[in-house]
């Protein structure tokens, strides 16, 4: 298994359950900095607009997260809620998702605008005639549960190797076995890649530049001291669905309040691209936040992170074998939204490894052929 990221450690986590030995290697190490999953926090949500297979999943992972945190006696979800702004003339996407949340059996409230101020009038509705809450979700500790998942793989008999594979031969199908950054050579049944931003510089040509990696830039501001309106108590994990996608989060785990802009960004070098947040997102954030939420108006920037998406064209995920190779697998693609499917991805992955399952066409390389 090569990849300890939100993919891959639970895929080497439920291969090891379904009676597989693993050996999980990773160039920098579970949940690091340069990962996808290397950040704080990550949103855990139902709502996901028409015809997807996302919502159903994120139940299914809802359910692992919280059983994982009994199990380990650690807590890897801060339930706070998701809040769905929907904006005038520009919500078909919360439209639509009121069905399929139905379908999924997903809680959630329809919220008129005079009930969201009611419920939580530190937030300016200006422009937000209704909107969803989802009373289950809330967001991930990342980068811990990354390290936690390793710990429980480590426990349940898995072995972690710091190594990096390189990318010699792989688009062979691995005849030879891997070439690792030590230059021993490491020979396995299956081989599964879960190597997110990266998947492109491995597999150049089935994966290239079907997975790009797009520079997303988060900030934290510091809400005022002894201010609680903006801490998990009392705000949920929002979304701002207009003409961005601005998301969010309340003050957790001692870091300030997390702003994000999904719109895609340039292409970025999960390697060795620079990780300095630009002034120009930053006053795109603060002029944001001054307006959406006044109480929080010239808050101090008290962190920042820069971290990559690793799309796809689709922004579906990639589960597939390679074309050339029945036992080399590829998963990948998280595209802004893979972290919080982890567990169920993992659960669902092995069993198509280890019982040779078909992939769900929607997930398989041959739809960029169409
Ligand atoms: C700013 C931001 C916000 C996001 N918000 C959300 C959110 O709110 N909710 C949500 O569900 N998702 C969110 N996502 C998406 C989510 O974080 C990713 O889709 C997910 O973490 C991808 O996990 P991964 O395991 O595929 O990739 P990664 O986490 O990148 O893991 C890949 C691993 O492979 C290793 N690796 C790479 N090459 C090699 C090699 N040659 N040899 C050995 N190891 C190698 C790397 O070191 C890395 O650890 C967000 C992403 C970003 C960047």
């Amino acid at each position: 298994m090569v990849g300890a990221g939100a993919f891959g450690g639970w895929i080497a986590l439920y291969l090891l359950r379904r009676g597989a030995r693993v050996t999980l290697l990773d160039a920098w190490g579970a949940g690091n900095s340069r990962s996808s999953s290397g950040g704080e926090s990550r949103i855990i949500r139902g709502t996901y607009g028409p015809k997807q297979p996302y919502s159903r999943m994120s139940v299914r992972a809802l359910q692992l997260w919280k059983e994982h945190e009994q199990r380990w006696n650690v807590q890897l979800l801060h339930r706070t809620g998701v809040l769905w702004m929907a904006t005038e003339g520009n919500d078909e996407y919360e439209r639509c998702s009121l069905p399929v949340l139905r379908e999924a059996g997903i809680a959630y409230q329809e919220l008129s605008a005079n009930e969201l101020v009611r419920r939580w009038p530190q937030i300016n509705f200006d422009g937000v005639p209704w909107g969803i809450y989802e009373p289950g979700g809330g967001f991930l500790r990342a980068r811990v549960a990354c390290q936690v998942v390793l710990d429980g793989f480590l426990a349940e008999g898995g072995e972690f190797r710091l190594h990096a594979v390189q990318p010699n031969g792989l688009e062979y199908g691995c005849r030879d076995g891997l070439l690792v950054s030590d230059g021993s050579k490491l020979i396995a049944d299956k081989y599964v890649f879960a190597c997110g931003p990266w998947l492109g510089n491995l597999f150049p040509e089935t994966i290239g530049s079907k997975v790009s990696a797009t520079r997303q830039e988060v900030f934290f501001f510091g809400p005022p001291a002894g201010d609680d309106r903006f801490s998990e108590t009392n705000l949920p994990v929002w979304a701002d669905h207009g003409d961005r996608f601005i998301y969010g989060m309340p003050a957790g785990d001692g870091r300030g309040f997390k702003v994000a802009d999904d719109t895609h960004g340039p292409e970025f070098d999960a390697t060795s691209g620079d990780r300095t947040a630009s002034a120009e997102a930053l006053q795109l954030a603060r002029d944001y936040v001054g307006f959406r939420f006044p109480g929080m108006k010239n808050a101090p920037l008290v962190e920042t992170r820069v971290c990559q998406y690793e799309n796809t064209p689709d922004s579906d995920f990639i589960i597939d074998r390679h074309p050339r190779a029945e036992n080399v697998w590829i998963v990948g693609g998280g595209s802004g939204h893979g972290f919080k499917h982890g567990p169920a991805l993992g659960e669902m992955v092995s069993e198509s490894v280890i019982e040779q399952k078909e992939p769900d066409a929607r997930f398989r390389l041959s739809r960029f052929a169409r």
